[in-house]
């Protein structure tokens, strides 16, 4: 009778920590892989809402967190059924970019990394066959990701080059003396941006990812 009890009692069971513990209507389930999200950046011009980050996969989510299928559509691009290219929420540049990282970009809603993508693909059969870093891209991110230090709005220089989606400063001045810093800056932001994103992709986090996906 004591044994039945020591096994069936929830009262002798181990004490058990649900991996939600920490989900709420703060920290809504991660689209990706479930686990909470917390706050990382918060809303600012250009974007939807504030912005959140899934510890587990690395997801970042701007405004509401949607579900995996709005997250799968936001990911995919038109006749790029076996692969994507995204700009990697686990990087260096994300690091020490913060709200000021090129990858933040006004049209974005999900900021994926690779663990992120691989949660997401499964749900239709799918694996992540291979990543590679993308230097042309990445160096681009950094070094934008350097000069959005300088710079009133984000992305000025990128998004005048019509590579990325840029937030222009409030005032036509900071407009003016943008686009003034980003050209005399442009160079010294590049002798930084090389090295560092170099530094990055060698340790697997790079700025800018190709993925290929294959079916399971
Ligand atoms: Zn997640």
């Amino acid at each position: 009778m004591s044994s039945r009890r020591a096994t069936q009692d929830p009262r002798h069971r181990p004490p058990v920590v649900p991996l939600e513990a920490g989900a709420g209507p703060e920290n809504p389930p991660c689209p990706a892989c479930g686990e909470p999200l917390f706050g990382w950046i918060d809303s600012r011009p250009g974007l939807a809402g504030p912005v959140s980050r899934c510890e587990s996969c690395g997801l970042g989510v701007v405004g509401d967190a949607g579900s995996a299928g709005e997250a799968l559509a936001a990911l995919d691009r038109p006749g790029e059924a076996n692969g994507v290219r995204i700009a990697n929420r686990a990087s260096f540049s994300a690091w020490i970019g913060g709200a000021g990282w090129a990858g933040l970009e006004p049209r974005s809603r999900y900021l994926f990394t690779v663990e992120s993508v691989r949660r997401l693909v499964a749900n239709r059969d799918q694996v992540v066959a291979g990543t590679r870093w993308s230097p042309g891209a990445g160096i681009a991110t950094m070094w934008q990701t350097v000069l959005n230090g300088f710079t009133f709005g984000r992305n000025t220089a990128l998004g005048t080059l019509g590579r990325a989606a840029a937030v222009p400063a409030e005032r036509p001045w900071q407009r003016r003396l943008d686009t003034l810093i980003s050209v005399i800056v442009a160079i010294p932001a590049l002798i930084a941006a090389v090295p560092l994103e170099l530094t990055a992709a060698a340790t697997k986090r790079g700025s800018t990812i190709s993925l290929r996906f294959e079916l399971l």
